[in-house]
């Protein structure tokens, strides 16, 4: 079972990780919690060169996402599945698109394109968006922690409404729940979207 979280920025992505990973493990799954970027050594690189780096071109940005994606898919994910673990990724493809095809303007079907390509097709069972309008998610990460949360609300918003077409178009793959809602309420629309598909 692959599940991504998808999001803004201080949506509570990380909250609904934890409390998701800690309910297949209640039931006795092996959990591998991950994220993009820097799921790995060489991800983690990426990361920092991505969030705390100068300037990076729109191509470059989207090519250095790829490149984390590529080897993470490689080394963690498809392993871990191939193992029977239930994968929890935070942050998947679905970033990559609305981030740099809808936010940085460079078109969303060939970015996806590019990161598909990028992790060999490997795509979730499931991803869940956990969605906050652009102002709350800068009211409640307060100071900006990096380069791309530094972004302005527009760029923000553009990307927030790009998670929602996705997952409008594509019902069965994905769940959007609302983050302005308490944590234990969230976590219990994905605890149900996982009974329902018989996996808790
Ligand atoms: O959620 P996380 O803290 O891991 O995200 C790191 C930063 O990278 C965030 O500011 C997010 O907006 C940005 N990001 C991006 N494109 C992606 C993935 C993350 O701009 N494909």
């Amino acid at each position: 079972i692959f599940i991504a979280f998808e999001g803004g920025d201080g949506a509570g992505k990380s909250t609904q990780v934890a409390l998701l990973a800690d309910a297949f493990e209640h039931v006795g799954r092996e959990v591998v919690r991950t994220r993009q970027p820097g799921g790995t050594d060489l991800g983690a690189q990426i990361r920092e060169l991505l969030l705390h780096g100068d300037h990076v071109s729109p191509r470059a940005e989207a090519l250095l996402f790829a490149a984390d994606k590529a080897h993470h898919a490689d080394l963690l994910i498809r392993p871990a599945l191939t193992a029977g673990q239930v994968v929890i990724c935070d942050r998947y493809v679905d970033s990559s698109v609305a981030y740099q095809g809808a936010g940085r303007d460079l078109g969303a079907d060939e970015v996806h394109q590019i990161q598909s390509w990028a992790v060999d097709g490997l795509m979730p069972d499931l991803t869940v968006v956990v969605d906050i309008p652009a102002e709350e998610g800068r009211r409640r990460r307060g100071a900006v922690h990096d380069r791309l949360e530094a972004e302005a609300d527009d760029y923000h918003e553009a990307v927030r409404q790009h998670f929602l077409a996705m997952a409008a178009g594509h019902p069965e793959r994905y769940l959007v729940v609302d983050g302005t809602w308490p944590p234990e309420e969230i976590h219990r629309e994905i605890h149900r979207a996982c009974t329902v598909r018989g996996w808790l």
